[in-house]
């Protein structure tokens, strides 16, 4: 390991979290797919808010108040900053990324598709990035259509070249696959469908914590993430889109803070983004977000995946050791997952065994069934990196591995 990777490994003990037994033994978290864990700062971030300036924003005129509006929007302007939107105007503040895809697909979606349309998704999506186009589909009468994938977990390019076409209304990608780890080359994806003048939304659950995402450079319509796969809090997230495309679609829920005037003879609404934002939002969340971005942006996108990238570079070389682990998922570019099944156990023990030794993955379909479909099995066990992850963690999950199927074989 060089002294750079070393020292990212370092920030471990920002995570109070991780310094605890469980089952005895010292915590070794591979979950982070799931969800990340909370560095310090985030917590205090939220401890202090509570503790001096709980109050509801853009409505008090007193100081605590003030003080709550100017952390709340000072966050906006840092998510739109590590995003590099153009504005603060795109940034609009949900409950995750699966929030902000209902909202393109009802508000959008609910404008500008209809019968006849086609919506293309990919055979890689979560569950959040299927279930509303099916919903928008049924009550509209569109289409969806799905880009398939091939036994690495790769998009098939050229069907995706052959399956757009003029009845595509919307593409709806995931960045990274929760799943298979997969990167799918959004930035190819986007050209191809801007040249047929269809707009993109992209699903970066999975990319917003391992790559560097410039949603500029990229051309993105739509980028949707969540706070806590990204060190920052549970309920929180963002949905980043271009402001022409914003200030032209409909509100998605009415009440409070979304308003201009509201009178019995006829309501206006707000200006971006708070036209999107209705009701008292989650407001430590977004401080805390904040702090969370400030917090990986003073290690650097740039050095965190480079690190990962070395993490499973090792984890899938001595996975491969074990006899009858079969990898779901070897894309050429991938981000730090690891989906695999072993013969004769199945996931859901092996990630029981492994919990009684103080090693926690996720075992399941991982909401995305169609994936699973896919490669003819129910369930995968998956561990998923981050940069407090070190070569120790992989040597005791791979030994834990080891003596777990000792006792399921
Ligand atoms: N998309 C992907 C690729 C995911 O991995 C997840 C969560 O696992 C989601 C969407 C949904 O995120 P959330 O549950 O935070 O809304």
């Amino acid at each position: 390991m060089t002294n750079s990777f070393k020292s990212i490994s370092q920030f471990r003990q920002d995570f109070p979290i991780l310094k605890q037994d469980v089952n005895g033994k010292p915590l070794v978290y591979l979950g982070n797919g799931a969800t990340t864990q909370k560095p310090q700062i985030v917590i205090d971030t939220l401890r202090e808010y509570y503790e001096q300036d709980n109050a509801n924003v853009h409505r008090g005129v007193h100081t605590l108040s003030a003080r709550a509006t100017d952390a709340y929007e000072g966050a906006r302007t840092k998510v739109k900053n590590f995003i590099n939107a153009a504005s603060e105007k795109e940034i609009i503040f949900t409950r995750g990324t699966t929030d902000s895809i209902n909202l393109v697909a009802s508000s959008y979606g609910h404008a500008n598709i209809g019968q006849g349309d086609e919506i293309l998704v990919t055979a890689m999506e979560h569950h959040s990035n299927i279930v509303p186009w099916q919903m928008l589909c049924q009550r509209t009468g569109a289409t969806l259509k799905v880009i398939p994938i091939n036994q690495r977990g790769e998009l098939l390019f050229d069907e995706f070249k052959q399956l757009i076409s003029e009845r595509t209304k919307l593409l709806a990608i995931v960045h990274v696959s929760n799943a298979l780890g997969t990167i799918n080359p959004i930035e190819e994806m986007i050209t191809i469908a801007h040249q047929n003048g269809v707009p993109v939304l992209v699903d970066g659950a999975q990319a917003i914590a391992h790559i560097s995402v410039d949603v500029q450079k990229l051309d993105i319509d739509f980028y949707a993430f969540s706070g806590h796969k990204m060190f920052g809090p549970t309920g929180i997230g963002v949905l980043y889109g271009k402001q022409a495309l914003l200030d032209a679609m409909p509100p998605y829920q009415g009440g409070g803070d979304m308003i201009s005037v509201v009178s019995f003879s006829g309501t206006t609404y707000n200006d971006l983004p708070y036209k999107f934002e209705a009701g008292t939002p989650n407001i430590a969340g977004v401080i805390g977000l904040g702090a969370a971005i400030d917090y990986l942006s003073a290690i650097g996108l740039d050095n965190i995946a480079a690190y990962e990238h070395h993490l499973l570079d090792v984890l899938t070389k001595q996975a491969q050791n074990i006899d009858g682990l079969r990898i779901i998922g070897q894309a050429e570019h991938k981000t730090s997952i690891l989906s695999f099944l072993i013969d004769g156990a199945h996931a859901a023990d092996i990630g029981e065994l492994l919990d009684q030794q103080g090693i926690a993955i996720r075992a399941g379909h991982h909401c995305a069934m169609p994936v699973m479909e896919f490669f003819h099995i129910n369930a995968s066990a998956r561990a998923s990196l981050a940069f407090y992850n070190n070569e120790e963690d992989i040597s005791r999950f791979i030994s834990a591995l080891n003596s777990s199927l000792a006792l399921l074989r």
